[in-house]
């Protein structure tokens, strides 16, 4: 028998035979063995309020919706080569969330084969095979989306841009060259595609389309500035390609004002990818399209997945939805995220190390530096402040190129009472670092 403690075991299994560039959060790794709401409970039975995990959107284990797969689970499972009511139910509620004319679904499992077909749905329809994307984004672990992702091709491991992508800075208005200040800030980052369009124009080659996320997560948190998927989209368009909104991490209703992220930017994409959050820590993603995309794309091939738009993942996503609808969630997001923001603003006013706090809804960032002019960042500041939090029960991420950005993404179950809590600990411990 092994008479080590459980979780030490387990780190050492794990350590000798699952991959090892699979990484685990926490200098002393966490065992969790139950989730309910927004709180997670370790092996010993301590609890944790989760401020991380943005898959598991209406709470953990929350109980219609597992019902709902139970149910569905001990009836039928099968993929989609029959008639079956949920998927047409489930794509039927999914595009009635969605603006005119995004109201053709493809069901996958993951957000990486949404956003893969997604490539293949603008490539087929345009010809093209040229693609924008932004700095530090991060689309997927497919071959075609790591190169993609400058998030892991410009990391360890990487390797330089190929040929057929092109990256445009990040339209970040706190650390980039063009600050929120300037009236045409999201406009003038939007004009970087100019010369990459124009530079595809003569050499003679055709752009698929651009690849954005409605707000970037792992480019730290950073809120598009207004104008700018309107501009980028309008110059992508014109050279003949489409635009594709990643809302895997921002999408169903975490932003608060509205339900997509892409529409605090008033701008209707021609494909949408969605994931994490559409299945509640259940294996499903879709992409939504336009009946002439889907149309052109229909050209022989048949598109097959083994287990995207099962009935148990549809009677899942129908429950999310419900879920989502019947407790107010989004409206909810709106309200606590503003207050928790709030809140994050008032630690500002009084922590040298926040240079700035941003976001919408529940999908907030806080910037840490250690300098206001140099904007130094302050990394390992974030990851000691990651390790505190933990150390007192609240779990959060840091992101950002830099890995300066404290990341706040919970189930949309959390509550005022959890952000007051948040607040007084982050405040303790932002104190502590400086004293
Ligand atoms: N797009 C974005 C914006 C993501 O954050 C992720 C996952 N982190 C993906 C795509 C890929 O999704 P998945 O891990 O489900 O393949």
């Amino acid at each position: 028998r092994d008479a080590r403690p459980v979780s030490e075991a387990i780190l050492a299994k794990r350590r000798a035979q699952v991959g090892y560039n699979l990484s685990i959060s926490y200098r002393k790794p966490l065992h969790i063995v139950k989730g309910e709401g927004t709180w997670l409970f370790d092996a010993d039975g301590r609890r944790y309020l989760d401020m991380v995990n943005n898959v598991c959107h209406v709470g953990h284990c929350h109980p219609h919706v597992v019902a709902a797969a139970q149910r569905q689970i001990a009836t039928l499972n099968t993929n989609t080569r029959y008639l079956h009511q949920n998927l047409v139910a489930y794509a039927e509620r999914l595009t009635a969330t969605l603006p005119d004319p995004l109201s053709v679904c493809f069901f996958t499992c993951t957000g990486s084969e949404a956003n893969d077909l997604a490539l293949r749905l603008a490539r087929t329809h345009t010809g093209g095979r040229e693609v924008l994307i932004v700095d530090a984004a991060y689309h997927g672990h497919t071959n075609a989306l790591i190169e993609m992702s400058p998030y892991k091709y410009e990391g360890p491991g990487g390797f330089d841009k190929v040929g057929h992508i092109h990256k445009l800075p990040m339209p970040d208005g706190y650390r980039g060259p063009i600050k929120h200040d300037d009236p045409n800030c999201g406009p003038r980052y939007a004009a970087f595609a100019e010369a990459m369009l124009h530079d595809m124009r003569e050499r003679g080659v055709q752009p698929a389309g651009v690849f954005t996320e409605s707000l970037l997560g792992c480019g730290g948190q950073i809120v598009l500035p207004p104008g700018y998927l309107t501009e980028l989209y309008r110059l992508v368009r014109a050279a003949g390609g489409v635009c594709v909104a990643d809302e895997v991490q921002v999408g169903f209703g975490r932003v608060g004002e509205r339900f997509w992220g892409f529409e605090t930017q008033d701008v209707v994409p021609d494909i949408v990818t969605l994931g994490k959050p559409i299945g509640n820590g259940h294996p499903m993603a879709a992409v939504v399209t336009t009946p002439e995309i889907a149309a052109s794309f229909n050209n022989g091939m048949e598109y097959f997945n083994t287990f995207g738009g099962n009935p148990v993942s549809c009677a899942i996503g129908m429950a999310v939805l419900d879920v989502i609808e019947n407790e107010g969630l989004q409206r909810y997001a709106a309200e606590v995220g503003g207050y928790l923001k709030a809140g994050l603003e008032s630690l500002k006013t009084r922590h040298g190390l926040i240079g700035e706090v941003r976001g919408k809804g529940l999908f907030l960032g806080v910037e840490l530096v250690r300098d206001h002019e140099t904007l130094e960042p302050a990394d390992t500041e974030a990851s000691q402040i990651i390790e505190a939090m933990k150390d007192r029960g609240v779990l959060l991420s840091t992101d950002g190129p830099l890995h300066n950005v404290l990341k706040i993404k919970p189930p949309l179950a959390f509550g005022y009472a959890e952000a007051d809590l948040a607040l007084t600990h982050l405040d303790e411990v932002l104190s502590s670092m400086i004293g």
